[in-house]
């Protein structure tokens, strides 16, 4: 079956109008109209047929068409009650389509892709953050995230310690992947085009220290919940006794009135491990 190309902006324009739909902003509806990007997406996710991919927020099927078409297995949610039906028409005949109606942040992924799968998505960018950590934090199968996100937010995931924009969510990601900007996309590559411009970032997951990531995590968001204050003082401030506190620096030789953003990922590692004796 030959199917007329989703990202295109005449194309996309005859969808909404034939469905009577507006982009909702609330819900970060900015739906990619250039081929381009679409082939440079699922380049970065390295796609082999069959692949496993979950899909966030597919949209009216712009990406989603670009996965199918290189063989990969889709399943896609999404939370506008006014899209199935768009998808249905959009992508009507792909058979390794799956769609599943409902907001990504209320679905147990686990039970959903039982097996090893990419991510690969155009994020709705007001929840960009709630989205990655929750991928990321809840020991999934999974092996690979490509997304396009804000730039701003690409830079925060790929800082290096000790640069103003290191934090929480740059941790978070570092600590269980492998990240990289792969490339920018300009507003105009959407309808309608965002207020910034938009990057794509390559996750490669792997498990790199062997720490308990669930207290890893509560330390490193308790050293950046008060980014001016220095290491001992955030830690107090979140629940850590003093002596704890002091008990773990001396075991690691961190300095404590160094400030979180300039501890790399292996010193929140050792900090970590030792605040949990
Ligand atoms: N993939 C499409 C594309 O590239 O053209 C649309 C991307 S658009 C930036 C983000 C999509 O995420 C929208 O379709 C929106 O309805 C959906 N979305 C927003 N919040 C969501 C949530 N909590 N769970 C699932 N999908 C969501």
């Amino acid at each position: 079956m030959l199917h007329p190309l989703i990202a295109d902006p005449s194309a996309t324009r005859h969808v909404l109008k034939k469905f009577h739909l507006r982009a909702v902003k609330g819900l970060g509806q900015n739906f990619l109209i250039d081929a381009n990007v679409v082939r440079q997406i699922v380049e970065a996710a390295d796609i082999c047929a069959g692949d496993e991919v979950l899909e966030i927020g597919p949209g009216i099927g712009t990406l989603t068409q670009g996965l199918l078409e290189a063989g990969a297995r889709v399943t896609a949610v999404e939370v506008d009650k006014k899209l199935p039906a768009v998808l249905n028409e959009t992508l009507a005949g792909y058979e390794n389509f799956r769609l599943i109606a409902g907001d990504i942040l209320k679905l147990n992924v686990a039970e959903i892709m039982p097996r090893p799968f990419k991510v690969v998505a155009n994020l709705p960018y007001y929840i960009t953050t709630q989205i990655l950590l929750t991928l990321l934090e809840k020991n999934l199968p999974v092996t690979k995230i490509v997304t396009m996100v804000q730039r701003e937010v690409a830079e925060r995931m790929t800082a290096a310690p000790g640069s103003k924009i290191y934090g929480a969510l740059s941790v978070a990601v570092q600590l269980r992947s492998e990240a990289s900007i792969a490339f920018e996309v300009p507003p105009k590559s959407f309808l309608p085009p965002p207020e910034v411009t938009s990057a794509v970032v390559v996750c490669n997951v792997r498990k790199l220290f062997d720490v308990d990531e669930e207290f890893f995590t509560r330390v490193v968001r308790s050293a950046f919940a008060q980014r001016r204050k220095t290491l001992a003082n955030s830690l107090a401030g979140a629940g850590f006794s003093r002596e704890k506190i002091s008990a773990a620096l001396t075991a690691t030789g961190i300095d404590g009135s160094r400030r979180a953003e300039t501890l790399s990922l292996a010193e929140f590692a050792e900090l970590s491990t030792a605040l949990r004796q």
